[in-house]
């Protein structure tokens, strides 16, 4: 979506500095002042109103009064009004530092949808601190804007982001229903740093990370405690003490705890659509280098524009896409004589478990006890247990998810839709049953993961 700021970057350096004498001369000397960013701001944005037209940037929330509070938020009314959307109930934020004039600091703030895409909501530029207040004023400036705009209130489910403390302490006072969500890639950046002082021996490093990835998938609250209490047993027993200590303050008990699927089921586990959109304004935006205030602002307004014209294009998607190699998955799945079997009692009672890759390890009574009793004997039992069977169940957003592996990643598995066949009669394509069960799709992404935005 976000492929038309791929800008050339201009391969003969002279020229890359003409263009930036070219600037300079244009936008006049860096606004120093608080004032000069108060007239600056109030000469080149519009009102937001409820008929401002969809694409035109605004910045309905600014403070100028003083420079280490310094605050203003850009957006349009169309980025706005995909808070409304059904799915958009994750509101992912995350800070990018030494991008403009003087080491301010840039937040962004985003929702994502069912096909993967980043939807970016807005961007503020704030002073040199990033603490609770900022984020506090970030999430004010949502709700604002989007009063002003005269679209409905928002009110996220969850918030993403790092390790800051600072979302943290504002997600718990702006947002206090929603939870605060760790990004998963965060935390294995932050474990893999810490695995040596926490005296890891280096040829258990990929083990861990691995058992990590499985606790990762658990699908629920208690569940996740369950399994994690096995693998601290685990770690202790290997001799990894510290470690175990570490992991369990701040990954299981801390405030940053909730990193696992079943802390959110049917969302996003990471920031990186968010990551990578940062990455791009450093590589394309002139963003890249410190700018004076008065740049930035004319920068922000052309990819704030160019962000909003492309959630137009790529509308916000509130149910995941079929692929065609999924419904032959799927089609093959529920055709299976054992799946069909195991899954035609169910079809009246409105709970749907069904078998998965390690369905021949455990037999569905020892599953069901274990998923009542919530307790394991050991973590391998937790891994063994967590891909035995898988259960199949209607989200609040009225999706079919479940709880296996790719449901995880893609919000939709050949078992949701094995079940969407078998119990509500919606088929899967007749190109579908035409082809072989091992049909895989030519080399490359699926067509409706766009390759600029996706999470993975
Ligand atoms: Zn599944």
């Amino acid at each position: 979506m976000l492929k038309a700021q791929n800008d050339p970057i201009p391969e003969v350096k002279q020229l890359t500095n003409a263009v930036l004498n070219a600037k300079r001369k244009l936008n006049g000397p860096p606004l120093l002042t608080t004032t000069d960013l108060n007239e600056r701001l109030e000469a080149s944005f519009v009102e937001l109103t409820s008929e401002t037209e969809p694409h035109k940037v605004v910045c309905p929330v600014y403070d100028t009064e003083s420079s280490d509070r310094l605050f203003a938020f850009f957006t349009t009314r169309h980025l706005l009004s995909n808070l409304s959307s059904v799915g958009a109930n994750t509101l992912q934020t995350d800070g990018t530092y030494k991008l403009t004039y003087k080491g301010n600091i840039l937040i962004t703030l985003a929702v994502n949808d069912k096909a993967r895409r980043l939807h970016p909501v807005g961007v503020a530029i704030i002073g040199k601190k990033e603490d609770a207040i900022v984020y506090e004023h970030a999430v004010a400036a949502i709700a604002t804007s989007l009063q002003k705009a005269g679209l409905p209130d928002y009110d996220p489910d969850a918030v993403m982001s790092d390790g800051d403390p600072a979302i943290t302490a504002a997600v718990a006072i702006s947002f206090s229903n929603a939870r605060r969500l760790t990004c998963y890639y965060h935390l294995k950046k932050q474990v893999l740093k810490r695995m040596g002082s926490k005296k890891v021996p280096k040829n258990r490093r990929n083990a861990i990370l691995d058992e990590i990835k499985s606790l990762q998938l658990s699908c629920s609250d208690p569940i996740f405690s369950s399994a994690a209490r096995q693998l601290l047993q685990r770690w202790k027993q290997l001799g990894l003490k510290m470690f175990a200590r570490y992991f369990k303050k701040v990954w299981i008990k801390g405030p940053l705890r909730y990193w696992y699927e079943g802390a959110a089921l049917g969302t996003v586990s990471t920031n990186n659509g968010l990551e990578s959109l940062h990455g791009r304004i450093k590589r394309f935006g002139t963003l890249r280098k410190k700018m004076a205030i008065g740049s930035f602002i004319k920068e922000m307004d052309r990819l704030i524009e160019e962000w909003s014209r492309a959630s137009e294009t790529h509308t916000f998607q509130s149910v995941p896409s079929r692929t065609i190699p999924l419904e032959v998955k799927a089609f093959h799945w529920s055709e299976d004589a054992f799946n069909k079997d195991f899954v035609a009692p169910q079809l009246r009672t409105g709970t749907y478990f069904v078998p998965g890759s390690f369905a021949n390890e455990m037999s569905f009574k020892s599953y069901g006890r274990c998923d009542l009793k919530r307790r394991f004997k050991t973590f391998g039992h937790f891994v063994v247990w967590s891909k035995s069977y898988y259960r199949v169940f209607c989200s609040s957003e009225n999706l079919l998810l479940c709880t296996c592996a790719s449901s995880a990643k893609r919000f939709i598995c050949k078992h949701s839709i094995a079940i969407e066949r078998m119990k509500f009669d919606i088929d899967v394509s007749l190109k579908a049953k035409a082809l072989p069960i091992d049909f895989r799709s030519k080399r490359g992404r699926p067509k409706f993961v766009s390759d600029a935005l996706s999470i993975d």
